[in-house]
């Protein structure tokens, strides 16, 4: 059973009242599918970077980052099957004028039990024309046939021919990945098996149903390729597919809330491909993928720049073109998913309801808030905000009641409270309240540092 504590509507409030996340371009009336991170949101989304980052690069022995160009060779797009085969199945509804995917409308009209992954445009519209399925948008039953659009945003440089000088914004990072191989190999001396990672900006000219950040035109992915030999590839596979659940795992997601999805149709030429789906508040949708996608991607780069990208086996001499498992997760898709795991509304002793955020303490945005009892403990609270500042991001609040502070540093899921009153000035000690179980102890300020990098670490 998905977080029954948490809807769509009111996680969009929440994080446009605390700071999360806002639409895009707001005071001009919004612009559809975008959405801007404030200044909680962009902590806690740095927060997982970070977290995927240290667990996918810095832990693994032959894993390296690297942060490529948005915008590439258009030749990339041309071998990687992009510009001829990245594209969706649409259809307009002649009544209301609203665009929307023919493959959408038979997954919701079937509630998931029609996959139309296996289905031809003709078989799509086939469907739809037996089972009658009108326009979720205005009711009426008055289809154009479909036509595939590419999900690419295309732009140009310079002023002369616009065909030749025709570029694209990447629709996804592992481009970057693939054309930097041999560079990476050739400078980390890295022996196969190694893994190239990167997380960077992606755009894609989708449909959206509105599911707040699930779907957006621009978002961010983590991904990872790992190159190895062929033969082996089954074997790491299933190995990522476990780091992958286990990275989730490990950031306090609930193992009922996670599933894994077998492809039922295969790229022509992957050997194998699922998903992990979280149980989003509008059901099981995809969080990550992971692909064997075979030797097909160095493959087509060798191709089509004409450099080799064939791997000369140190040991044996054997030369091969790596094949690759592909990892790939959007960071924003990751947050909602975080957002949705971490929302609760508790009910306290007194009857008041609490909105609390349990996130893992290393995805919150501020570690701790210090908070003085009364205003004129205000400069000691101050100054031990400002030397645990040094290390952590902390929070300070002297507004309002001690209980409505704490409320506000629930909701945007502040794993601990400090609060300085007249017992510090005597004895160095502070209160230390948990957020999840409320309850307090008392420390000396100089071990606080110790306690928050043991807390809030990953
Ligand atoms: P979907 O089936 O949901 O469109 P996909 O299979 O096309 O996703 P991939 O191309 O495998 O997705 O991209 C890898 C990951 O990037 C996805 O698992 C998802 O987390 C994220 N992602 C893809 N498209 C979007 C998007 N439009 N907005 C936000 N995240 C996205």
């Amino acid at each position: 059973m998905a977080n029954q504590a948490v809807t769509m509507d009111k996680l969009v409030a929440l994080c446009k009242a605390r700071g999360i996340i806002f639409p895009g371009s707001e005071i001009y009336g919004g612009m559809g599918n975008t959405w801007d991170y404030g200044p909680v949101g962009v902590e806690i989304k740095n927060n997982i970077k970070r977290a995927w980052w240290k667990r996918f690069v810095q832990e693994s022995e032959n894993s390296f980052g690297i942060d490529a160009a948005i915008l590439m060779n258009s030749r990339v797009w041309e071998a990687s099957g992009h510009t001829t085969s990245f594209s969706d199945p649409k259809m307009d509804c002649k009544a209301c004028k609203t665009r929307h995917r023919a493959d959408n409308l038979i997954e919701a009209h079937s509630k998931g039990k029609v996959n139309p992954d296996l289905m031809s445009n003709a078989e799509m519209e086939a469907y739809i024309q037996e089972h009658h399925v009108c326009c979720p948008n205005c009711g009426n039953f008055d289809w154009t046939p479909i036509r595939t659009f590419n999900l690419m945003f295309e732009t140009s440089r310079g002023v002369t021919d616009e065909n030749q000088n025709r570029i694209y914004l990447r629709p996804e990072t592992a481009q970057g990945e693939f054309v930097n191989f041999a560079n990476v190999q050739r400078t980390t001396r890295a022996k196969v098996p190694f893994g190239i990672a990167q997380i960077g900006k992606a755009f894609r000219n989708e449909i959206t149903p509105g599911n707040f950040i699930f779907r957006t035109i621009e978002f961010e992915q983590m991904e990872h390729q790992w190159f190895c030999k062929e033969g082996t590839d089954g074997q790491y596979y299933n190995e990522f597919k476990e780091k992958a659940f286990r990275f989730l795992l490990d950031l306090g997601f609930k193992e009922e809330h996670l599933r894994f999805k077998d492809h039922d149709k295969l790229a022509h030429y992957a050997r194998a491909a699922c998903d992990i789906q979280y149980l989003y508040p509008m059901g099981w949708s995809e969080l990550n993928g992971i692909h064997n996608r075979t030797d097909y991607d160095l493959s087509r780069h060798q191709e089509y720049s004409g450099k080799s990208l064939t791997y000369v086996d140190p040991m044996d001499g054997s030369r091969y073109i790596p094949y690759v498992i592909e990892y790939s997760i959007g960071a924003d898709r990751l947050m909602l998913a975080v957002l949705c795991e971490a929302y609760d509304e508790e009910t306290l002793e007194n009857g008041e309801v609490r909105n609390v955020m349990h996130f893992h303490p290393a995805l919150a945005a501020y570690k701790a808030a210090v908070l003085p009892l009364q205003k004129n403990l205000a400069p000691q609270a101050k100054e031990l905000a400002a030397a645990l500042r040094k290390r952590f991001p902390v929070m300070y609040d002297e507004a309002g009641s001690i209980g409505k502070r704490y409320r506000r540093q629930d909701e945007i899921g502040t794993p601990y409270c400090i609060t300085v009153d007249f017992d510090t000035l005597t004895d160095g000690t502070v209160t230390v309240r948990d957020r999840d179980s409320m309850e307090q102890i008392r420390l000396p300020m100089d071990s606080l540092a110790a306690y928050l990098t043991e807390k809030c670490s990953f």
